[in-house]
């Protein structure tokens, strides 16, 4: 099925009921009124000669017109590429050459990025604006089009999703109606949506966590989508809750510390609120527990996956014990297949054995956009896309997911997971947030260093502090020697740490 059709059977059976809020505005939509906005500006993409395959970007904070023009560029084939809202002049020059835009659907500015003169210092001519004159134009022109004569089949391209960048340079995951709206579909499936349920998302839309695990969830089951704001903001957020009713709410495990952070956090009304989804980056079994407890979802999924593989692979499911819903990522999708292998020889490991997480089925990206080379390093002959990260599956079929390779250290010969070392130090009173990384060291070839953000009003702590607490709790091989306090990391705009930068500006502070 194509995402279209799929759209086109929820308008048939919940018409009526409600699509999509953009709280900050106050404007909302049915999902009949949803799909004649959609109609409009496929038909206005038509008149504006845009054609099947061709690339049309996206470069804007959340709002209402990212999701429409989501749906819009799939009724037509078109290949939507989004575009983070975070870059910068030559980061969005790069994209728009690497994928070869047509179009770039955008807003004029967002906070600190004025998209307006990026657009026009890198001389790219066909843009548009959310907002403006421009925008409205190309959705009122195409009425003389039809929708209905275009050849679509589930396995054309029609996103191009670069990854977030975290370990290096953003690579574009091109992904089709049948892997995406799948994998929307599923987790939809897993986590119980109906008509009835209303999702809240903050996380950005041009990432797979919003567009996919959350629009295309909410759309496949006739769910409606609430937007609380354009970018991350956790009493707008926690307001939007109530004032909306909402019953799932997501993010990655950052937001939740912010939002369980708010000085008046027990104000708000989460009293409607079943569900959700934690995902992104390492959910930490503290916060966890907290997003259970006191925020009223105890049924939160925790998913796993990676923009290569639509994303989710793995997801825990609502009737998982509470300690397999907080401290594993759960078990398998349907329809898809996971092992762990060794990483060198390929082979798969012994149950309890940490090694390279590989994933097969309809998730698995067509390839990224114009990289063969890199394509052919990620996917193997056997269909398997290797995800570059370090797992332990146990006798059920539970993952934990134990840190990148690229990010495994290796000190005087032992394996050391960052993230265990994290966990540990999440339970001192005074850490509010924690990573670990390795640094160079002439004798041990690594050493580990701490960054911990200090609680309010609490002393920051010295690596003798963290010595004293960690002995005899933690082996001593993994007791970070250096610690540095920090108000916070550096941080993709998907909420992911950038231990890739950590380890560059160590090497300036250690020296
Ligand atoms: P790049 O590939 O450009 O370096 P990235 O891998 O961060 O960036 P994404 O595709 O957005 O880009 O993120 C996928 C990665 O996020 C996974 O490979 C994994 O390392 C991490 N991740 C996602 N969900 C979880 C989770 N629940 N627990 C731990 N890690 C997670
Ligand atoms: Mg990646």
């Amino acid at each position: 099925e194509t995402i279209g059709a799929n759209l086109d059977r929820t308008v048939a059976r919940f018409g009526d009921r409600e699509a999509l809020v953009e709280v900050a505005s106050g404007r909302r939509w049915t999902y009949a009124e949803f799909d004649e906005d959609v109609n409009r500006l496929a038909r206005g993409l038509l008149a504006r000669g845009i054609e099947k395959g061709d690339r049309v970007g996206i470069w804007a904070p959340n709002c209402a017109e990212w999701v429409i023009t989501q749906y819009a560029t799939a009724k037509i084939g078109a290949i939507l590429v989004n575009v983070n809202p975070a870059y910068r002049t030559h980061e969005l020059r790069f994209v728009v050459e690497q994928s070869g835009l047509r179009l770039l659907i955008s807003a004029t500015e967002f906070k600190t990025s004025n998209y307006r003169a990026m657009i026009d210092e890198i001389g790219f001519a066909d843009a548009v604006y959310i907002g403006e004159e421009s925008f409205s134009e190309l959705s009122n022109r195409g009425d003389k089009y039809d929708l209905s004569g275009i050849a679509l089949a589930f396995d054309d391209p029609i996103n191009i999703q670069y990854t977030s960048g975290t370990t290096g340079f953003p690579k574009g995951a091109t992904l089709s109606h049948h892997n995406i709206l799948n994998n929307g579909y599923f987790v939809g499936e897993l986590i119980n949506y109906t008509e009835h349920d209303r999702v809240c998302l903050p996380v950005p839309l041009y990432h797979c966590f919003g567009m996919v695990m959350g629009n295309l969830a909410a759309t496949s089951h006739g769910a409606c989508i609430v937007l609380p704001a354009p970018g991350f903001d956790p009493a707008a957020t926690l307001a939007a809750v109530g004032q909306e009713k909402v019953t799932s709410l997501y993010g990655v495990p950052t937001m939740f510390i912010a939002e369980l952070g708010l000085p008046d956090f027990a104000g708000y009304d989460l009293s409607t609120l079943r569900t959700g989804i934690m995902a992104g980056s390492p959910c930490p079994v503290e916060v966890m527990k907290r997003v259970v407890a006191e925020m009223n979802m105890s049924e939160v999924a925790i998913c796993y996956g990676m923009t290569e593989t639509s994303p989710v692979s793995t997801m825990t499911r609502p009737d998982d014990n509470l300690a397999r819903r907080t401290e594993t990522v759960g078990r398998v999708m349907p329809h898809l297949e996971s092992k762990v292998v060794d990483p060198d020889t390929g082979r798969p490991l012994p149950h309890g054995e940490p090694g390279e997480l590989c994933t097969r089925g309809y998730s698995v990206m067509l390839g990224y956009w114009d990289q063969p080379d890199a394509t052919a390093e990620a996917i193997d002959t056997a269909r398997w896309m290797h995800t570059g990260d370090l797992a332990t599956m146990d006798a059920e079929g539970y993952v934990n997911i134990v840190g990148r390779i690229k990010d495994l250290v290796i000190r005087g010969g032992e394996n050391v997971y960052p993230r265990e070392v994290e966990e540990f130090l999440y339970t001192h009173p005074d850490i509010a947030d924690v990573q670990v990384i390795g640094v160079p060291d002439p004798k041990y070839g690594e050493e580990l260093m701490a960054w911990i953000v200090m609680r309010p009003g609490t002393t920051p702590l010295t690596a003798d502090d963290v010595r004293a607490y960690s002995a005899g709790k933690l082996s001593h091989y993994k007791i970070p020697r250096y610690v540095h306090v920090v108000d916070g990391f550096p941080m993709t705009v998907t909420g992911k740490v950038r231990k890739v930068e950590m380890r560059e500006q160590a090497a300036t502070i250690l020296d």
